[in-house]
């Protein structure tokens, strides 16, 4: 291997920055050329790509966003679709690809290696932390910890006004920024995908409340959970009229902003752990962290992070909300 592409595909997420630096670093640290492609598979059809030196790669690390820019792109389902980006890979010499994205993106490299003799990496970069074999996916730990900080403000503007707030914040099909964001800011209530939720039991709650007077409340909701925070807001207006209650969507701010030193960190790890695949021959898989220690899951093997959240968690949502 004597030339390596990278590229960020998906949503974006804080952190890929960080990741990009670190295969362009590390890449030509063992002396291999590093090309950049700009707008994840769309910018591979396109031709879209130019040579990375350690300085196209400074003071980034700080900065949310991708520098390479991210796109979806339709044609890249399509055998026909990927046939053309290999052959911009092969007109350009890169025998080597890593891909910073979520689980799409992965399947993307995983149908492109297996029709085409181009190795892949995958680094896991999704603020949803929906991907199995991975304890961190670049991007969550920022966006838990924004969720966090808005929540805090919410909270403050609640309690001023003893009002009902329903917050919405993002995940896909996962709970876990919900989870995790509404433990930290001490929600009174968390809903997830990955469990059933029981509305009558929030609304029995909420008037057991109602009568001793706690009206300040905090309900975080992950939007793929079966009431997104619309469905919810408009049931406790209309079982509870009396209650003050407002929604707030938290949205794209969870997408952005400086990524967090965790999300730095792994990312550095990964990146340079993606290189390192490709030198070793370590082909096709992506780069996680299970239990602290690098955990390369073949793409072949890639799958959504589903099912429980564990029983554990629940628990200490239940007491520390009592
Ligand atoms: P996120 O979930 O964080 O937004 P993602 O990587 O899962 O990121 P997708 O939109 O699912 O986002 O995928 C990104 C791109 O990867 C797609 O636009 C497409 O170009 C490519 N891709 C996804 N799935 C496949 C597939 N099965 N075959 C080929 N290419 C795919």
């Amino acid at each position: 291997i004597k030339r390596i592409a990278v590229l960020t595909s998906g949503g974006d997420s804080p952190g890929m920055n960080a990741a990009i630096r670190a295969v362009v670093r590390t890449g030509i640290y063992y002396g291999l050329e590093v090309y950049g492609i700009m707008r994840g598979y769309q910018g591979l059809l396109e031709e879209d790509l130019f040579k990375m030196e350690s300085r196209s790669v400074a003071n980034i690390i700080q900065r949310g966003g991708t520098i390479l820019k991210s796109a979806r792109c339709k044609e890249f389902y399509t055998p026909e679709g990927r046939k053309k980006g290999y052959e911009v890979l092969k007109k350009n010499e890169i025998d080597g690809l890593v891909v910073i994205g979520g689980d799409g993106s992965f399947k993307g490299a995983l149908n492109l290696s297996k029709e085409y003799d181009i190795p892949c990496i995958g680094l896991a970069g999704t603020i949803d932390k929906d991907i199995a074999g991975t304890d961190f996916t670049i991007g969550f730990d920022t966006a838990v910890n924004t969720a966090i900080e808005a929540i805090d403000k919410i909270r403050d503007t609640a309690d001023a006004h003893d009002r009902l707030f329903i917050i919405e914040v993002m995940g896909r099909d996962a709970g876990y920024i919900a989870l995790h964001s509404g433990i930290a800011t001490g929600a009174e209530n968390i809903l997830i995908p990955e469990r059933k939720t029981d509305a009558e039991a929030i609304i029995t709650s909420l008037q057991e409340k109602e009568r001793r007077k706690k009206l300040v409340n905090i309900i975080v909701v992950a939007e793929g959970d079966e009431y997104g925070g619309i469905e919810l807001y408009r049931l406790i207006k209309e079982r509870l009229p009396n209650l003050d209650t407002r929604l707030c969507t938290l949205g794209h701010i969870q997408r952005g902003g400086s990524p967090t030193g965790l999300d730095r960190l792994i990312a550095s790890r990964m990146g340079y752990h993606a290189v390192e695949c490709l030198l070793e021959g370590r082909y096709n898989v992506f780069v996680g962290i299970l239990n602290n220690r690098m955990n390369y899951v073949p793409l072949e093997q890639v799958a959504k992070r589903k099912g429980r959240i564990a029983e554990e968690w629940m628990k200490v949502v239940e007491t520390l909300s009592t």
